[in-house]
């Protein structure tokens, strides 16, 4: 290989890993500039072997047995500022922690990301499943992502529209999944903004520490926004932190259902019918009813702190499973046997939120 890091051989995928699961790679690269990248691919294209992208492992699921190919971390770094018309620029580099973002962000009295913050993962995998919370997603300041086509080797650059975003996904993630090496993102933000408060629970938790129309806009209004956003995570073991093994998780492994108007009425009735008192919560949106795939978790009987041998329902967040020291077919037989206890009871799929990493070609 030319102008890359050393390729590392039977490389242990576990620890690259927030969940902490899985065996090892037979070839492992960190690459920190768009060439090394180039090269690793070039490596794997070389010798016929698949291709892995690995971003901060928050939302990646690695099997026992491994992957028999190339697993390529992208640790390429970079934030810059520049002042444009109707705000600011930030491009970022696809390895800069997606959390770092934020806070420098906020730091510099820049809204538009600041509900975001406490996300693990890195900000090259920000847009590939539009992440979002509190209200916010990536998709209302992203003006464009750079990339590497895997097949060419060339670099590609996607307009906003042209990232096909949806609810949690995006054409990386979908129609042009596997063909794409994300290198850099950039956003477009606001200078002394004030903070987006949509989301009930966010705006009641931040209201608790007084009025934020006190607060000047920028950081002062900003800053306490992203501390109440960490605090709430926290609190649901949705903070990577080492010292919890709440936390030793892919954050929510499944995502929120929509279904439509006339389907929803059904589920309801039948619940109800059935002499259930407790109302199935939903939000209206433009996809449809959106049911939170927590509630339908706890009550198809996992309710919080369930275990399964070494591995769990998360004590605080029905959504998360949690590796208590377990392997990836012991998580993937718990993901399985919930999505069937959900599928007989209200009759949703549950789809699966992290990556779970398959070798193909
Ligand atoms: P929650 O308040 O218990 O509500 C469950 C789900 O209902 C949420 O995932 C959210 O969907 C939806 N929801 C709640 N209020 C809503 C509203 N006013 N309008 C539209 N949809 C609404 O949520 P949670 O699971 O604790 O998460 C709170 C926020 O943090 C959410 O935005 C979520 O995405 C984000 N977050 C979730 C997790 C997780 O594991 N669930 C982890 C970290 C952060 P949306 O997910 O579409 O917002």
């Amino acid at each position: 290989m030319t102008s890359s890091r050393a390729m590392l051989e039977n490389h242990p995928l576990a620890p690259l890993t927030t969940i902490g699961l899985g065996g090892s790679a037979r070839y492992f690269a960190m690459c920190s500039s768009i060439e090394e990248c180039r090269s690793a691919i070039g490596f794997a294209r070389t010798h016929r072997l698949p291709i892995h992208i690995l971003g901060g492992g928050s939302n990646t699921v690695f099997l026992d047995e491994g992957f028999p190919g190339v697993v390529i971390q992208v640790c390429i770094s970079g934030l810059t500022v520049t002042t444009v018309q109707g705000g600011v620029a930030l491009d970022v580099g696809a390895g800069e922690q997606w959390d770092d973002v934020v806070t420098s962000a906020v730091a510099r009295g820049f809204g538009g990301i600041e509900c975001l913050a406490g996300i693990p993962g890195t900000a090259g995998a920000a847009p590939i499943q539009n992440i979002g919370a509190y209200g916010q997603e990536v998709r209302e300041t992203i003006t464009r992502v750079d990339a590497l086509e895997l097949e060419t080797l060339e670099e590609r650059s996607f307009t906003n529209t042209e990232c096909g975003f949806g609810y949690r996904t995006s054409r990386f993630k979908e129609a042009d999944r596997g063909r794409f090496l994300i290198t850099g993102v950039s956003f477009r933000l606001q200078p002394e903004a004030r903070p987006a408060l949509r989301y009930p629970e966010l705006a009641k938790a931040v209201a608790a520490d007084g009025p934020i129309s006190e607060l000047a806009p920028g950081q002062p209004a900003l800053g306490r926004v992203r501390k109440t956003v960490m605090r709430l995570r926290r609190s649901k073991g949705m903070v990577v932190d080492h010292a919890d093994s709440e936390s030793r998780s892919a954050g929510s492994f499944f995502m929120n259902p929509f279904v439509s108007p006339e389907k929803f009425t059904d589920i309801q009735r039948r619940w109800t019918g059935e002499g259930n008192s407790d109302p199935i919560p939903y939000y209206q949106s433009t996809g449809g009813v959106k049911i939170p795939a927590a509630w339908l978790v706890e009550h198809a009987g996992f309710p919080r702190g369930t275990n399964r041998g070494n591995m769990g329902v998360s004590t605080k967040h029905a959504l998360a499973l949690v590796n208590r020291g377990g392997t990836t077919k012991e998580l993937l037989a718990l993901a399985t046997e919930i999505q069937d206890a959900v599928s007989r009871l209200f009759g949703i799929f549950l789809s699966i939120e992290p990556v779970v990493v398959s070798p193909e070609l």
